[in-house]
């Protein structure tokens, strides 16, 4: 038995060896990927539960490696975030952003996710006024998509970055809503301007009336703060027609759309029209 614990421990070491190796040679392809050009934009439409009509389109980073193919944003976005390498990412990503809307038919809005580092660590207010006045977007086509980790660390200082923000006519929404742990408190202390419900309050939101009642919930609570809320991975008819009962104002899912590139958004549009 001594033995083969041994060996599980050795073996166990030689994997941590390699999955922080694995780390660091991602950390470094990240720095350059900017300068290569691996990074690609992918927008998904949002809509208005009520009309039909789109509102806007998030912005979601995608990473083309030349050997790894495709990687997924919730494998390098934390990794970025560990190297620092998220701060240029995050700058290139909100440039990119504007630049490409600013170039659209419509007037239809781009919300753009900013990450707790970047919060924390960029001086964003300015940013996000130098990219605005730089691409001569409209600040009120720009919605930055904020998590709770964003307020939890420095309070303050996060809460005067996005009132500075907001004073631009910047809009903020509050992601993942309902997954972090002091959510009602930090709805009550910032003036969001949309709640995003995380898409896990979807899943058996068709055959369970425990999982209505927290969608309800969370409807009723956006209701009486008087905040719009959008319900994030709306996958099926029977789910919509729960969120249009229930008083939801927008949705996103794959339902509507999948993140595409934004031609692809356009001509789809077109067909539609
Ligand atoms: P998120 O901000 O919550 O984005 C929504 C994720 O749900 C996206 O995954 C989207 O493709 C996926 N999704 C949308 N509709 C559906 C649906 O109906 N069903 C299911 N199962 N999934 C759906 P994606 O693109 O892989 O991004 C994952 C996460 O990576 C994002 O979660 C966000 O936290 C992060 N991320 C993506 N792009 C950026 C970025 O530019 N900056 C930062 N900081 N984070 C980003
Ligand atoms: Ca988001
Ligand atoms: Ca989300
Ligand atoms: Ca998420």
């Amino acid at each position: 038995a001594k033995a083969s614990l041994t060996r599980d421990i050795c073996f166990y070491d030689v994997e941590m060896d390699e999955a922080a190796r694995d780390r660091t040679k991602m950390a470094k392809e990240l720095w350059t990927a900017i300068e290569e050009n691996q990074f690609r934009l992918h927008y998904q439409v949002q809509k208005s539960v009520s009309t039909g009509e789109i509102t806007g389109y998030e912005v979601l980073l995608r990473w083309h490696h030349p050997e790894r193919g495709n990687v997924s944003p919730a494998d390098f976005i934390t990794v970025a975030e560990e190297c620092g390498a998220i701060l240029p990412i995050g700058e290139w990503v909100l440039r990119q952003a504007c630049i490409e809307a600013a170039s659209w038919p419509n007037n239809y809005k781009v919300a753009v996710n900013l990450s707790p580092v970047q919060i924390a660590h960029a001086d964003m207010p300015a940013l996000v006024h130098s990219v605005l006045f730089e691409t001569g977007l409209s600040p009120r086509r720009l919605e930055l998509e904020i998590t709770e980790s964003s307020i939890i660390s420095d309070k303050q200082r996060a809460l005067n970055a996005l009132r500075s923000i907001k004073a631009l006519g910047v809009s903020i929404a509050i992601d993942d809503f309902g997954t972090g742990y002091s959510s009602l408190e930090t709805l009550r202390s910032f003036p969001f301007d949309k709640i995003k419900l995380d898409r896990s309050f979807l899943i058996e939101v068709e055959n369970s009336d425990e999982a209505k009642a927290m969608v309800r919930a969370i409807l009723a609570l956006g209701q009486g703060l008087r905040i719009p809320v959008l319900a994030e991975g709306v996958e099926t008819t029977d789910q919509l027609d729960i969120l249009r009962d229930e008083g939801c104002h927008e949705v996103q899912g794959y339902l509507f759309g999948k993140p595409m590139p934004m031609g692809d958004q356009l001509e789809i549009e077109v067909e539609a029209a």
